[in-house]
């Protein structure tokens, strides 16, 4: 393993990555990077994430990435879980809906969520599990943030489910949020706290060159 304090990013997600680049800026000591700066053909981290749970999505990311490029890598495994779907779509939320010509896949997805909960209960949560994947060691972190699904789309930010999620104690969606909005009560940014803090807590070291 080369002394550097670059994690590389497993995903493909351009938003994503925007929201994990801010989030690690409280944390000067890494240094976050999208992996396909260093790997060319990530195309393999679509057909790791086949499995039932977020850890093991995210595990298999990682160790794809860390295994092709020698960094320490990070990936995380998240998604929406309704109650009154039995906690659908989770793990199958970037595929829930079949692909619609004229429709994003996330326009696709939110439609397809507001048909199936129909007149049921709004509860919904999202979440997130990371993993962080360096010389041997795995460290695991996952994030939670409760709220509810409204009928209709609302605000342009973010992505995903983020327009028909309002998250407790709030009147605004995801989508109506400024980024440090979301990235203050996120599901993803109480994974990355929760993760950072076993990093500061092991005193584990990224190095820089
Ligand atoms: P994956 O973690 O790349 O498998 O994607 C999870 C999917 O869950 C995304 O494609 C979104 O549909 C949904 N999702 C996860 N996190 C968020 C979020 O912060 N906002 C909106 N949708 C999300």
């Amino acid at each position: 393993m080369r002394q550097s304090n670059i994690i590389l990013l497993a995903s493909q997600n351009r938003e994503k990555y925007e929201e994990f680049k801010t989030l690690f800026s409280s944390y000067p000591e890494v240094e976050i990077t999208p992996a396909n700066e260093y790997i060319r053909n990530l195309e393999g981290l679509k057909y790791v994430e086949r499995h039932d749970t977020y850890l093991e999505n995210a595990m298999a990311k990682a160790r794809l990435v860390n295994q092709a490029a020698n960094y320490a890598s990070l990936a995380d495994d998240s998604g929406l879980e309704c109650a009154a779907l039995g906690g659908k779509p989770g793990v199958r939320s970037h595929r829930y809906a079949t692909p619609r010509p004229g429709l994003s896949q996330d326009e696709a997805n939110t439609q397809f969520l507001i048909k199936e909960i129909g007149k049921s209960t709004r509860d919904a949560r999202f979440v997130c599990t990371l993993v962080l994947l360096m010389e041997g060691i795995m460290l695991q972190a996952t994030g939670v943030v409760e709220g509810t699904i409204i009928d209709c789309p609302r605000g342009k930010n973010g992505f995903g489910y983020d327009p028909v999620f309002v998250p407790k104690g709030s009147n605004k969606t995801f989508a109506e949020m400024t980024a440090n909005e979301k990235n203050a009560i996120s599901h993803r940014a109480k994974a990355v706290h929760a993760l950072m803090n076993q990093v500061r807590t092991h005193a584990i070291v990224f190095a820089k060159p």
